[in-house]
């Protein structure tokens, strides 16, 4: 009888593996940090907490959570900029690309109102760190990174904080990632001309996309956007923001290109 409940375990533990992504828990992150990191990052989400409520932005509790948490500094790919990384500030990552601001990433997370279930799309992995966050609160994230450098090394990073339901793709975020729709949420980090139709294709009817969409000569501004029909939505907007741009095709980065061509996935 004891054995027949122990190769029952077994293969629930084995299927459990399998077909549950399994992700660290957040008291592990702490042994990526020195006692200097982690008291930074004390100090940036308490900062981080009166800019909201100063804001008066009713921000998601979990997802401040998670960046108490999270090693925000091994974002970065320099050492020496920890004192950077953990200001209110977004932060020069390469490419000139930037990672984005700690309240940019809250609020775009909070407007996403993502659930356990959820299967979201990210344009503009970066740094990776909003995927990151991300990959606590959904069930799977999918993002999509135009310089080849950015993705491998967000690649490599999610594999060394052990985060296995966040799935890095080396594209154009115009395309998405049809072979995987339909998305629940998308999230898009780079500031785009429009809303692009195929990413509003690829999300599920009820789902819901945060972007940033630019204005002319004035900036971005970020729209929470709902599908109610395969031709009709409805958004609502808040406020202004400063992203990169939304560029077309992929940059293949050289030097990470050629020494790294066989590890394209
Ligand atoms: N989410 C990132 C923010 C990175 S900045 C983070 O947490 O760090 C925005 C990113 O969008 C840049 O890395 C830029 O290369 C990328 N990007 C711009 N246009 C893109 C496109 N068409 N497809 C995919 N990524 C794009």
């Amino acid at each position: 009888m004891c054995k027949f409940y122990g190769a029952k375990l077994i293969i629930f533990f084995i299927l459990a593996q399998k077909y549950i992504h399994i992700t660290m828990n957040l008291s592990d992150y702490l042994k990526f940090d020195s006692m200097k990191t982690y008291g930074m990052r004390l100090r940036m989400v308490q900062e981080l907490k009166e800019h909201m409520a100063h804001e008066r932005f009713a921000y998601n509790i979990k997802a401040i959570e998670i960046m108490q948490f999270l090693p925000r500094h091994l974002f970065l790919n320099e050492n020496g900029l920890e004192r950077w990384v953990y200001m209110l500030n977004s932060v020069n990552i390469d490419e000139y690309q930037t990672m984005s601001h700690p309240s940019t990433v809250l609020k775009q997370t909070t407007l996403l109102d993502v659930s356990s279930q959820d299967r979201v799309l990210e344009i503009g992995t970066g740094s990776g760190y909003q995927a990151a966050v991300l990959s606590h609160l959904a069930k799977e994230v999918y993002t999509l990174e135009r310089h080849y450098n950015l993705y491998f090394k967000s690649r490599d990073l999610f594999k060394q904080l052990q985060i296995n339901n966040v799935f890095s793709f080396y594209g154009d975020g115009f395309e998405g990632l049809p072979q995987f729709q339909y998305f629940d949420k998308i999230i898009v980090t780079c500031g785009a001309p429009n809303l692009p139709q195929s990413l509003f294709d690829q999300l599920k009817i009820g789902g819901i996309m945060v972007i940033p969409i630019d204005k002319e000569n004035e900036g971005q501004c970020m729209y929470k956007i709902t599908k109610i029909s395969q031709t009709e939505l409805t958004y609502k907007a808040y406020g202004n923001f400063a992203f990169v741009p939304m560029l077309q095709g992929v940059e293949k980065s050289d030097v990470y290109f050629n020494s790294n061509k066989n590890n394209i996935t």
